[in-house]
């Protein structure tokens, strides 16, 4: 199964000039959409254009051009998002009575506008009233004052925000005595951060997107990124030009990684470019089985880069001799493919000299994801792909500016430029602040609503985010989240999670969005490069820069330190990142769109020299992950992301493969054995939940399914957890049935 290979039927339908007859997007007809949608302010809409940094994934460009390649860098996913930066202010008594929004739609709730004053809301309240400024920030900062730092929690989404409130997040948190301080990446990377970490002594892409042009393969495992990172198909078809092989390792063959149409590049825009060149349909939770077949047949055949491994790694014998021990007919199980398809991988890999392995959530959200991230680094490394050009590897980020989260110290368990938490490290950080810095690791994301489920936390700071939606089992979310006496949701729109019920009070704070934002910002993209978005300035309502108010909240909790705290500028803010990051330093001198730096060059370990110790990559000879029973009847599902960004519902429909939000993709074959076809009505069901979908027919290993998330959640067990990074398994086991009168 799955070398791709089109049918002269095939062939032929792909001379249709644009596509036409293709499921596909129709680019120029959303764009015109979105010029309507944004008619009301289009000189701001294309000052955000042609002036800022993209606020949505994390690939980076600053107006319409960007570091890899010559010409236009635009995208659908940027310019859905325009209108979050262009809409007018909501209503200051939109939220009057929070009875009437129930079971609103986020959809619905955004179009009510910007949230442009603070807003408060009592227990017994029927909704939210206006308050000044000076009375938001009094009420947060007595309340905080009164708190157990132990009690007080700070998260930060990865909606458009720049480093610079990272940074302030971080600060304000150690500022008021908490490490309970987290970002979004928790969600998605952390596990490629602690895998990295350890085995490379970085935790960011070793290499550039230049290096994806020309060399001899690059390989995608879980992650999609013609529909994460649209940009990057224009990327791989130049990259193909060059004699790139583009292959896919995923339990779904991608529709838009099987076929792209780049609607800026004109051969593309007519005709279509074949992404894939092979795609490896590994089965849900079976990349550690598939890639130690691969080590296997790389050891056996000899195609391991032997000097590399000798001179710059250590482990590589555990990893060897596990891959050894383990019996072709057990990976077979536990991958999903037969062997030969294992063995083919390691020779395509095997016989290329350079080779980029790049990968996303479909790694990474299992409860054994940052051993998934040790097998792609001991695959890579056993191969030599590490420091020189043409050569890496890269978690790719789906959104901007999760990159920094970390590297700003926004995160439970590191400090400012990712220092691990301990007694030095904080005496070191808290020397440079002037004040004490807390020396134990804070709560990571998913723990703190479990705290707060508990009782254990008295003032919980969201900025931005929806838990409600983007976290397993939402009721238990509503619960938590009504339990925590002061919420503060810092915003530019509304969420539903805002309208849960106060335990004792929740307050609203107005943000500015990143463009408007004061003195500018910058983001950090995937291959590291500190990219500077100007201010464009635009006052909506009594919004205020989001760094700010993260300054203003502490500062309210304690006044009599405000000299401590510092960070008065947007200015002064980068100054003192540059000092206390020491690799970000030259943040400080960006002024202008386009002014941007690479941080550590092109290439980390440059020669394969590790950052380590001993200078060494350390491999991991990690455990095969327990082989779920899966009983007759079932299936492994996975949650898929359609046309959206993170919550943000575009459509309802997928234009990449047609599939309605209710979709549940399955292979035809699994589809035939149960006599279903295309739309017929399922139920999956597992203890934790029921969703009832209809059959979409795809190309997908058998005995998996995908449906949409969010709304596919209610399926997955919250307790289930990466024990490296600590995101949550967004996948299940779930039993099909199909309820009687199931046909269309
Ligand atoms: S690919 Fe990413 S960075 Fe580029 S325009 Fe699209 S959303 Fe923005």
């Amino acid at each position: 199964m799955s070398r791709l290979r089109p049918t002269l039927r095939q062939r032929l339908a792909r001379l249709s000039p644009f596509g036409i007859g293709h499921t596909k997007p129709k680019h120029f007809r959303d764009m015109l959409k979105v010029g309507w949608a944004n008619r009301d302010n289009l000189p701001y809409a294309w000052k955000i254009l042609s002036h800022g940094v993209c606020d949505g994934c994390a690939l980076g460009v600053a107006g319409f051009h960007d570091w890899t390649i010559k010409g236009t860098h635009l995208c659908m996913t940027r310019l859905n998002l325009l209108r979050l930066n262009t809409m007018p202010a909501m209503a200051a008594d939109a939220l009057a009575d929070v009875a009437t929004l129930r079971g609103t739609d986020n959809r619905t709730l955004r179009e009510l506008g910007r949230l442009a004053h603070p807003l408060r809301r009592r227990r017994g309240e029927a909704g939210f009233t206006r308050i000044t400024w000076d009375d938001a920030l009094a009420a947060m900062g007595a309340r905080i004052r009164a708190t157990d730092p132990r009690r007080l929690a700070f998260f930060v989404t990865s909606r458009g925000v720049t480093n610079e409130v990272y940074y302030l997040a971080q600060k304000a948190a150690r500022f008021l005595g908490t490490n309970h301080v987290d970002n979004a990446a928790r969600l998605c990377h952390s596990p490629s951060t602690a895998a990295m970490k350890q085995t490379l002594g970085v935790s960011a892409s070793t290499c550039s997107y230049a290096d994806w042009f020309g060399t001899d393969v690059i390989v995608f495992f879980g992650s999609n990124p013609a529909n994460d990172q649209p940009v990057s198909t224009k990327y791989l078809h130049l990259a193909k030009q060059q004699g790139t092989k583009v292959i896919l390792v995923n339990p779904y063959l991608e529709p838009g990684m099987e076929r792209y149409w780049v609607p800026s590049n004109l051969d593309s825009a007519l005709f279509g470019t074949d992404l894939v060149d092979d795609w490896f349909a590994v089965s849900q939770g079976g990349d550690i089985a598939f890639l130690y077949g691969v080590i296997k047949h790389l050891d056996a055949a000899g195609l391991t880069n032997e000097s590399f491994l000798t001179e710059h790694t250590a482990g590589w014998a555990d990893v060897v001799a596990r891959a050894r021990a383990l019996a072709w007919p057990l990976l077979e199980a536990a991958a999903g493919l037969p062997a030969g398809r294992m063995t083919a991988f390691a020779e395509l890999i095997g016989r290329a000299r350079t080779g980029v392995f790049v990968w996303s959530m479909g790694i990474t959200q299992h409860p054994w994801g940052a051993d998934g991230v040790r097998m792609i680094l001991n695959t890579a490394l056993a191969r030599g792909w590490l420091g020189r050009d043409k050569c890496g590897v890269m978690p790719i980020r789906g959104h901007s500016s999760v990159q920094g989260g970390a590297e700003m110290g926004a995160y439970a368990t590191a400090f400012p430029g990712g220092l691990a938490v301990n007694e030095q490290n904080a005496a070191a950080l808290g020397a440079q602040y002037g004040f004490e810095v807390p020396a134990w690791n804070g709560l990571a994301a998913t723990e703190m609503v479990e705290a707060a489920h508990r009782g254990e936390l008295d003032v919980f700071y969201v900025i931005g985010g929806n838990f409600l939606r983007t976290l397993p089992d939402p009721a238990y979310v509503a619960a938590a989240l009504e339990r925590v006496p002061l919420r503060i949701h810092q915003d530019i729109i509304v969420t539903d999670q805002m309208l849960l019920d106060p335990a004792d009070e929740v307050i609203l704070l107005p943000a500015k969005t990143r463009y408007e934002q004061d003195d500018g910002g910058t983001e950090t993209s995937t291959e590291r490069r500190v990219m500077f978005t100007p201010e464009l300035p635009r006052q909506v309502g009594e919004a205020r820069a989001e760094w700010k108010i993260l300054r203003d909240v502490a500062v309210a909790a304690y006044p009599e330190r405000e000299h401590l705290f510092g960070c008065t500028t947007g200015q002064v803010v980068r100054e003192e990142i540059a000092r206390v990051v020491p690799f970000y330093d030259g943040v400080q001198h960006l002024r202008t769109t386009g002014d941007a730096f690479q941080y550590m060059g092109p290439h980390l370990c440059a020669q394969g020299v590790c950052p380590t110790a001993d200078g060494r990559a350390h491999l991991s000879a990690v455990e095969l992950p327990p082989t779920a029973d899966r009983p007759a009847g079932w299936f492994h599902v996975s949650t898929r992301r359609g046309k959206q960004f993170n919550t943000l519902i575009y459509a309802e429909v997928d234009p990449l493969n047609n599939a309605p939000r209710d979709a549940v993709l399955m292979n035809d074959e699994d589809a035939a054995a149960r006599h279903l076809k295309q739309g017929d009505r399922v139920v999956l069901r597992n203890r934790h939940g029921i969703y009832e979908a209809r059959v979409h027919i795809a190309p997908l290993a058998r005995g998996n399914l995908q449906i949409h998330w969010p709304e596919g959640n209610h399926l997955i067990d919250r307790t289930r957890k990466d024990a490296g990074g600590g995101v949550p398994d967004y996948n299940a086991l779930v039993e099909l049935e199909v309820p009687a009168h199931a046909t269309k």
